[in-house]
């Protein structure tokens, strides 16, 4: 065996440790465990066909040749893509730093100031440029963001509104195709009639809720909507605006001119085009609508002390996800890339923003006189980055294309046979020659060398911004690089991310994204490239890519995979409408319920209501299974209108149904499709698979079992797999040819996040089969292992028939409630004094903790948790017999920080030492809180989503 395989690498557990641990749970082999915890009639009989794993060095070298195949052009595309200059202090700092990247979302408030904060700088940032209120911490793209303010307009409709049956969405024919064709594919379940016309001949008076405008348009041209927002408004109409962040530092910001929503994306805000994602989507409103808003908001509070803390705000109402009343799907969003952004507005501030738009608009201004010059006409009156061109006569558009192809440059091509090109932060002098070099060939002109900047072109006084922005200190203070990257590094020592320890959070697969699966997302061969080019400068892309689909349909037992949608939730909702559109291609447009377990993530019935379906509950019995008769009962019910079974394997309860093929079989049998939440994959690679069991849809959450990081929240990929008679179905891109021909687009891009799928495409490849399901066996016999040592004090909610669970357990803490008060948020919160991130809260099950330990975390690691949970299981004892205070224990008042137990005035009943240094070994490990337990209620009755504002002032003190 060589000494780098990458098995050993990832896997947390050497031999002889795996071996110990066997024993500790009480089997003799890997094998006795596995075949008491998966049924034996889903167990796949033979290996995957997979590639033997590579080594780190090996797989370098194949993923850099593939980098060749890549062709980077600088490329005028524009459509919602521009290249950026990522600065290098924050692609060092933040992109390649697994501080940032591999932490969680901050759900646990107090361990997660850091990306808190960096969240809360976008928010600001996008609510100064936009001039709005109120703005969530990124959507997962542009069109996806529109689909979501066309939800929230329809959602805020009157009663009467509802009660006359008003459902049209007004959409202006000028906004970008994959915007447009997002809408299609969303608007249409839920009942929506979209109509798309000029906005010029917009009758707000016909059965109208919303419209959705873009600023400045698909061509270019600067539009003003003032009038038409005024007469929207008139009669009772809502308007969301799709806006280019970086044009509003120069233009009139829609929120000065009465948008009610506005939406894009911030990927020019230092986000590499990368093929076509992750990048983040901003979404701000009116402050009356904040109730109504999708995704994470960050707002400030205070903590127990008084002291300010942020955390994400109205998290009770679970961001929309409330099940079948749901009015947004969104889980995973674009985190890392929001923060990223939101870095890119602080290191530049307001007077680097706005350099950056004026000299995109000055090139832009001069070439559109240069080209003119030439013969062509421009067909924008107004424009920020964006010319249109029309050819004169004699001039060939091939002739164009050609022209500029061979000087690595790619345009814009309307149908009509006009030219556009959009100017980007990089673009340079020579860049502009070679521009003026195409166009004066083409048209057997002359041209001459640019040798300076051009200067001096205003936009037009009438849509000109006057108002200040960005004008917060955060936007003023960090200009240098040193201060800069002493403030990053400040906001991460706020942060428990992987570096610091196991994030054992249940159904979220907190696994090792190794260093070397990181690397290609750096490289200007995958990152610079526009996901409009032509094919042929993205082979590299394309041959991986095409890989990556053989082995994710091997490892899944389907047919083919779509990478499109960008996060799980988002793969859930295209595998509901290919099920859907299956449904309705033999004529059974009827099929309309889907069954799913009481038990399922809030996603589940997020997305099916977002399908346009109807959900249909199905009880668990006492063990946690799904209660097979009930399924039955429901099925043959709806036997006739029946689209759907939507079920979690193994189960959310961590434990492998051995009834699942009855369970599909049922489904089956009574015209429906089986789709396979695919988050618990974990447990499943090459042991069996969704196809095995006998799904037709799964979803994959790359950013889970694959090694995709999770950033903070986001960016995830959600791919989903079918099985052959459902291939026909799957999403395909009104832009480019993705490979498929089903259903419209979910997400804006043809390949979804395509920047990020190396890491699964290197996890892959360097695990191979073997390696890849001796992760599953390591994550199941850690799981058992933590199982085993926990469940004298704690007790395991469910169990399998053999009294195993599967990767993940469910850790009983209802019982201390009781005795001692102590909560499970007590325990959660106790364990950052012990520098651990709390396990998943009361998920599925309310009042419980959910443990997911992943392979990779080793032994010693496992055991520092395990003796943390004992250690807290002894304070509840003393607080049970009375040994310590009701009110005033290490729990209650837990997590402990540096300030509060170093302070001059210590009233607790107990030590010091107790509080901060419960255990020996955390001299070696200490992570200090920041701020103590964060106020919730109090920030969501004073809700403040960005910073320096005077409200916060006022309501916390400077
Ligand atoms: C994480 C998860 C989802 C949602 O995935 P996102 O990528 O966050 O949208 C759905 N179902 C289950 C069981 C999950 O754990």
């Amino acid at each position: 065996m060589s000494h780098d395989r990458f098995v050993t690498r990832h896997i947390g557990p050497r031999e002889d440790e795996i071996q110990e641990m066997l024993k500790a749970i009480g089997v003799s082999s890997m094998e006795e465990l596995i075949a008491q915890t998966v049924p034996d009639d889903i167990r796949l009989k033979e290996p995957l066909k997979l590639k033997e794993g590579l080594t780190e060095r090996r797989y370098y070298r194949r993923i850099l040749s593939l980098a060749d195949k890549n062709k980077v052009f600088n490329t005028y595309i524009g459509m919602g893509y521009y290249d950026t200059i990522t600065p290098a202090v924050i692609l060092r700092n933040v992109l390649e730093n697994p501080v940032w990247y591999t932490s969680y979302t901050p759900y646990q408030a107090e361990i997660s100031q850091g990306r808190l904060e960096a969240l809360l700088n976008f928010q600001t940032m996008v609510c100064e440029l936009t001039a709005m209120e109120v703005g969530n911490a990124s959507l997962l793209d542009e069109a996806t963001a529109a689909a979501e303010a066309m939800i929230m307009m329809f959602n805020m409709r009157t009663r009467q509104m509802v009660k006359a049956g008003v459902n049209v969405l007004l959409v202006d024919e000028k906004i970008w195709p994959q915007t447009l064709d997002v809408l299609k594919t969303r608007s249409n379940p839920l009942g929506i009639e979209l109509k798309v016309q000029s906005k010029d001949s917009f009758d707000f008076s016909d059965n109208v809720f919303g419209a959705v405008v873009q600023y400045p348009n698909s061509d270019g041209e600067i539009i003003d909507y003032a009038s038409l927002v005024n007469s929207a408004h008139d009669n009772g109409v809502k308007v969301a605006v799709a806006a280019d962040l970086l044009s509003l530092a120069l233009l009139t910001p829609p929120g000065e001119w009465g948008a009610d929503i506005v939406f894009g994306s911030s990927q020019r805000f230092g986000i590499p085009m990368g093929y076509g994602g992750p990048h983040a989507a901003f979404f701000a409103a009116r402050e009356e609508y904040k109730r109504h808003m999708p995704g994470r908001i960050i707002g400030i509070t205070k903590d127990m002390h008084g002291n300010r803390a942020l955390r994400m705000a109205l998290q009770t109402r679970e961001q929309h996800i409330k099940r079948d009343k749901a009015t947004s799907n969104l889980c995973t969003a674009q985190a890392l890339l929001a923060t990223m952004a939101g870095f890119f507005g602080v290191y530049h501030g307001a007077g680097g923003i706005k350099t950056i738009a004026r000299r995109i608009h000055n090139i832009a201004a001069f070439l559109a006189e240069e080209i003119e010059k030439l013969g062509y006409k421009q067909l924008n009156h107004n424009f920020f980055d964006t010319l249109r061109f029309s050819l004169p006569k004699h001039v060939k558009r091939e002739d164009i294309e050609w022209l500029s192809l061979e000087l690595e440059m790619n345009f814009r091509y309307f149908e009509n046979g006009d030219v556009g090109i959009s100017i980007d932060e990089t673009t340079n002098r020579e860049d502009m020659t070679w521009i003026l070099e195409v166009f004066a060939k083409a048209a057997n002109n002359s041209w001459s060398v640019i040798h300076e900047y051009p200067k001096g072109y205003e936009i037009d006084p009438k849509f000109a911004r006057q108002s200040k922005f960005m004008t917060q200190d955060v936007f003023e203070s960090y200009r240098s690089e040193t201060e800069m990257v002493r403030y990053i590094k400040r906001l991460e020592h706020k942060d428990i991310s992987l570096t610091q320890s196991m994030i054992s959070l249940g159904s979220c697969t907190m696994k090792l994204t190794a260093a070397t699966e990181m690397l290609p997302l750096s490289w200007i061969k995958f990152n610079g490239i526009h996901p409009f080019v032509p094919k042929n400068q993205a082979m590299g892309y394309h041959e991986m890519m095409e890989e990556l689909r053989r082995d994710l349909a091997e490892i899944t037992g389907m047919a083919d995979v779509s990478v499109m949608p960008n996060s799980g939730a988002a793969g859930e909702y295209a595998g509901l409408m290919v099920i859907r559109e299956y449904h309705r291609n033999r004529g059974e447009l009827q099929r309309n319920v889907v069954l799913i377990p009481s038990s399922s993530h809030g996603t589940n019935p997020a997305s099916a209501v977002m399908a346009g379906l109807k959900i249909v509950v199905v009880d668990c019995d006492d063990r946690g299974n799904v209660d097979l008769e009930d399924l039955r009962k429901k099925a043959e019910l709806n036997k006739e209108t029946l689209a759907a079974l939507m079920v979690t394997y193994p189960s959310t309860h961590g434990v492998f149904e051995s009834s699942i093929v009855e369970m599909c079989r049922i489904i089956h049998e009574n015209g429906g499709q089986v789709y396979m939440d695919g988050a618990n994959m974990n447990a499943q690679v090459g042991l069996t698979s969704p196809g095995k069991i006998g799904a037709d849809v799964c979803h994959l959450n790359l950013h889970k079992t694959f090694a995709i990081p999770h950033g903070g929240g986001g960016p995830g990929v959600g791919p989903i797999a079918v099985a052959a008679h459902l291939v026909k179905f799957l999403p395909s891109h009104p832009i480019m040819n993705n490979g498929h021909i089903g259903i419209t687009a979910v997400s804006a891009a043809p390949w979804g996040s395509a920047s990020v799928l190396p890491i699964t495409y290197g996890y892959i490849k360097m695990m191979g089969a073997e390696g890849l399901t001796k992760a599953t066996e390591v994550a199941i016999l850690n799981a058992n292992y933590i199982a085993k040592a926990l469940e004298k004090n704690y007790g395991i909610v469910y169990t399998g028939e053999n009294g195993r669970v599967g990767h993940e357990l469910i850790l009983e803490c209802r019982h201390f409630k009781a005795s001692s008060g102590v909560t499970e948020e007590d325990i959660s919160k106790r364990l950052m004094d012990f520098g651990f991130h709390a396990p998943t809260l009361s998920f599925p099950v309310h009042g419980t903790l959910m443990v997911e330990p992943t392979e990779s975390e080793s032994k010693q690691e496992l055991d520092r948790f395990i003796s943390a949970l004992n250690v807290i299981y002894d304070e509840i004892k003393e607080v049970e017999n009375g040994e310590a205070d009701k009110s005033d224990n290490v729990l209650k008042n837990s997590p402990h920080t540096a300030e509060q137990v170093t302070s001059d005035n210590w009233t607790h009943a107990y030590p010091r030492q107790k509080a901060a240094w419960p255990v020996a070994w955390l001299r070696e490990n200490k992570f200090w809180v920041p701020v103590g337990r964060v106020d919730n209620a109090w920030g969501d009755r004073n809700l403040i989503c960005t910073c320096g504002s005077p409200k916060e002032y006022e309501l916390i003190g400077e």
